[in-house]
């Protein structure tokens, strides 16, 4: 099987879906790894490395695509890409496909099986190829680093002869895995740290990690079974809304990674509460791209509001990409690895298996994944 890895074209993408050492471990199950020239100087890693590792290195992007049997990438793939493919070629990557319809449909009229990294269920088995929970993990560090390189105060307390500086209030919205590591981070830097989540469950996680959790009545919130949380009524939004007021107006920083799964993410920081902070503090919003929780965030951009710096990068990940490429890659080689045909050297697509009947999109000119076939049809 010939397994292709392009080099990554969306501006600002520094990740790599493959590192060398995954190469390497791609070509020992018996894969002719391909990779385009240039592909890892991002994350640092040269083509050398790659052919050391066994891997061929290519300049000839169109015949990348035209010749692959298996394409590993971390971005969605451009119209043009999915013109070059074979019928039958597998294509691995991030897909959006709740809110990429087009994409979806020209995928499946291409005969290509794509297979979305979003939507590898959340099970113990699956997590060594979870990169939501991979990325989100850094996304929660780099936030810190972000909202610390902004704040014009530190984090820690300080006793000096000068005086004695008090901790910062870290306010963090959302302890899913992003917001639990944003916590951890805020922690080991000194801060002082409160944080909300809408599921029950996460207030003992919040604590074990030395964070205070914010207890708000919100009446019955609940999880689904895969552990997500369900969406809030427009009457529980306002109460939280209401009863973090007086929280975030005493926060030096807000952090917010509240989303709900195939959902907008619900606005949880109004202008009236960020009018409420004291100046020069700082709002991250990690959802900004797909809509936002702060009201006024705006996507990949730094902005003020009465004050305030909010900031709205996408990619955060990407802030750490050597990282985030190891972690990414992982995931990747774990997918492959798990179906691996031993005799045959390559790639089984096997519905019996749950993970891949989870994150399959495409198969043979049809949508497979029930999830996402519903929506297109206009259900759920
Ligand atoms: P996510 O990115 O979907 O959401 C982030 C957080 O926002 C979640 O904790 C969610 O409860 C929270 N949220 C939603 N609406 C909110 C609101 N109005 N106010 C405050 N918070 C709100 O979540 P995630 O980080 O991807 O993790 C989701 C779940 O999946 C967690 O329970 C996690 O433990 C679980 N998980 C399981 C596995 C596994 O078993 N393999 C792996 C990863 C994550």
């Amino acid at each position: 099987m010939r397994i292709a890895i392009p080099k990554e074209t969306h501006p600002g993408e520094n990740r790599v879906p493959i590192t060398p050492d995954h190469a390497k471990k791609l070509c020992r199950l018996g894969a002719a790894v391909v990779i385009e020239s240039g592909m890892g100087v991002g994350s640092g890693f040269s083509d050398a490395e790659y052919t050391d590792a066994g891997a061929t290195v290519s300049a000839d992007r169109d015949e990348l695509f035209k010749s692959a049997d298996l394409l590993l990438r971390v971005r969605k793939p451009e119209p043009a890409e999915i013109a070059l493919m074979k019928r039958g070629c597998i294509h691995i990557s991030y897909l959006d496909p709740f809110n990429e319809r087009e994409l979806v449909e020209s995928l499946r009229d291409a005969g290509i099986t794509s297979i979305s990294m979003e939507m590898i269920p959340r099970t113990t088995r699956s997590q060594k190829m979870d990169a939501l929970s991979s990325q989100a993990n850094l996304a929660g560090y780099v936030m810190v680093m972000l909202a610390a390189t902004h704040l014009p105060r530190i984090f820690p307390m300080m006793m000096t002869p000068a005086g004695t500086l008090k901790p910062a209030n870290v306010f963090v919205i959302g302890a899913g895995v992003a917001g639990l590591q944003a916590i951890a981070t805020a922690k080991r830097l000194g801060a002082k740290v409160t944080a909300f989540d809408t599921r029950p469950v996460v207030a003992e996680q919040v604590q074990s990690l030395g964070g205070k959790f914010l207890e708000i009545d919100l009446g019955e919130t609940g999880e689904t079974a895969g552990g997500y949380a369900k969406e809030l009524t427009p009457e529980q939004v306002e109460m939280q809304r209401q009863a973090q007021k007086e929280v975030i107006a005493k926060s030096d920083v807000v952090i917010t990674t509240a989303q709900v799964f195939g959902r907008k993410p619900p606005v949880l920081v109004t202008k009236d509460m960020i009018e409420g902070m004291a100046p020069g503090s700082v709002i991250v919003d990690m959802a900004a791209e797909t809509g936002g929780n702060v009201e006024g965030s705006v996507p990949n951009e730094v902005v003020e509001w009465s004050g305030v710096t909010i900031i709205g990068k996408g990619n955060l990940a990407g802030e750490v990409a050597r990282d985030a490429s190891q972690m990414y890659s992982s995931n990747l080689f774990n997918l492959v690895e798990d179906n691996w045909h031993e005799e045959q050297k390559l790639f089984a697509v096997d519905f019996e298996d749950d993970i891949l009947a989870g994150c399959v999109i495409t198969h043979g000119g049809e949508v497979v994944n029930e999830t996402i076939k519903n929506i297109m049809e206009g259900g759920a």
